[in-house]
């Protein structure tokens, strides 16, 4: 087995466990297993000296909440400042959303690292135990220091802000469209081929914010995107393409926007969005010119978890673009 020097590991890891398929068994997979049973099941990870644990949530994670997301984050953070690289054992269905929302809360120099399983612990080839060690590995490392947050899973790394769930059941579950991964955990060691850009770390008081999600389809009139901005404090607006939208939903932009923050992301998974390229009703100069914050590098459950936090830290539709303005070219 390789020692803590071998593998690269400079400080203690703590492991936040919250339930999710990794930790999850039974004939109707439910969580059973808390972070003590999930590192008791990897002799491997003797290597890193005592893991601290704490066991957060035992839930599979559609069913977290965003308080509970919010106080997730919040405490890996603590534990970063502290010192300690995280580990995050997740659902991987809003993993990605935790992995936002930990980016955007954390300006520490130790790492925090999500990871998870798309096996439950039970089924054969179950990937969980080999995504923790390397998640492990990732958070002890030397060469983590001043990463992020990022996601570790299939043994790449990937940066918390470009992650996507690619595959639902599959144990490559994890992959970055639109940059590729920055690295990979090889034999429990990190290796780095980019370094994620972090931003000022946000204080949301809450995520209690109604946040809503419309996408961009074929002919539609805009009829959601006004009922949506009728209920919400923010929207998410997925354009087609390189930023464009139906004459119909161009006009529901216009309103809402001129009423509340309103994010503009962009439907192909290798998204960016034009800005002079097109002139007709709909294309990108008329996004722009609406008012709403085009940020296209985001995801759209990114962008609406970076959309909570700026409303939760009290920000206005100017506020909202400087925190966004590195996710658009
Ligand atoms: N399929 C999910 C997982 O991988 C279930 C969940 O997100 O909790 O963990």
């Amino acid at each position: 087995m390789a020692t803590s020097e071998e593998i690269g590991a400079v400080r203690r890891v703590r492991l936040l466990a919250t339930g999710g398929t990794i930790s999850m068994r039974g004939e109707h997979a439910a969580p059973a297993l808390g972070g003590g049973d999930l590192v008791a099941e990897i002799p491997q990870l003797a290597a890193f000296g005592g893991l601290a644990v704490e066991d957060l949530l035992e839930l599979p994670s559609a069913q977290i909440t965003l308080g509970q997301a919010l106080d997730v984050a919040r405490r890996a953070v603590a534990a970063a400042v502290a010192g300690d690289g995280v580990v995050i054992s997740i659902g991987t269905d809003a993993l990605e959303e935790l992995a936002m929302l930990c980016g955007l809360l954390h300006g520490a120099e130790a790492p925090i690292v999500l990871t998870g399983a798309n096996r439950t612990a039970q089924a054969p080839g179950a990937d969980g135990p080999a995504n923790l060690l390397d998640a492990v590995a990732v958070a002890g490392a030397a060469r983590a220091a001043g990463l992020g947050a990022t996601v570790v899973f299939g043994g790449e790394v990937h940066a918390a802000s470009t992650v996507r769930k690619v595959d639902s059941t599959g144990p490559t579950a994890f992959g970055s469209p639109l940059t590729g991964p920055i690295g990979r955990v090889v034999g429990g060691r990190l290796w780095l081929a980019a370094i994620p850009r972090r931003v000022p770390p946000l204080t949301p008081v809450s995520l209690d914010h109604r946040v809503q999600i419309v996408t961009a389809a074929l002919g539609d009139d805009g009829a959601l995107l006004r009922a949506a901005a009728g209920v919400a404090d923010g929207l998410v607006v997925v354009a087609f393409g390189a930023g464009h939208l139906t004459p119909g939903m161009l006009e529901a932009l216009r309103d809402a926007a001129r009423r509340l923050p309103v994010v503009v992301t962009v439907r192909p998974e290798r998204g960016a969005m034009l800005r002079a390229t097109y002139g007709f009703e709909g294309s990108e100069r008329d996004l722009r010119a609406s008012g709403a914050v085009c940020a296209p590098f985001l995801s759209a459950p990114a962008a609406r978890i970076a959309l909570l936090c700026c409303l939760g830290a009290g920000l206005d539709r100017d506020g909202v673009a400087a925190v966004l303005a590195p996710w658009d070219a």
